[in-house]
């Protein structure tokens, strides 16, 4: 834990959060942006700076989270596909120095089935896309 990391402060419930998933290594939330509906973030409650500086234990956990997340959303949400991404270091955009996945769920043009959602009513979102 790092007390001044943003990230730590949601895994500990200092700032409040969408909650997608949790277990006792794992949180994912939704992505404060909302700049794509479903933008979730999966992060390990461990604080490590970024990927590369992370070890395989959590690597593997993090993989194995958000690849159980992202079947969530692809066999039980709606969704056709997700785009996983990592930024790594301030020059590829990580602008929070707590390791952590992005997920963003995509969709074919012809799938309607989110077209009454609103990428940034972050609750509703959640409602659909919450996994425990
Ligand atoms: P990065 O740019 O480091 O790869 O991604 C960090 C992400 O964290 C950004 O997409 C940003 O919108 C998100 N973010 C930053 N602060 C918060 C916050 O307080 N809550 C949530 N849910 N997301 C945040
Ligand atoms: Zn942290």
């Amino acid at each position: 834990m790092n007390n001044e990391c943003i990230f730590c402060k949601i895994i500990r419930g200092e700032i409040p959060c969408y909650k997608i998933y949790e277990d006792e290594k794992c949180l994912a939330f939704l992505d404060i942006s909302a700049d794509c509906l479903g933008h979730t973030l999966v992060v390990s409650k461990t604080h490590t700076n970024n990927f590369v500086e992370t070890g395989s234990d959590i690597l593997n956990t993090l993989f194995c989270t958000t690849q159980k997340i992202a079947k969530h959303y692809i066999t039980n949400c709606g969704f056709d596909g997700v785009q996983i991404v990592i930024n790594n270091g301030e020059s590829s955009g990580q602008s929070v120095m707590h390791t952590h996945f992005h997920i963003l769920p995509s969709v074919k043009k012809e799938n309607k089935k989110f077209e009454n959602y609103k990428k940034d009513d972050l609750q509703a979102v959640c409602n659909l896309l919450r996994l425990n």
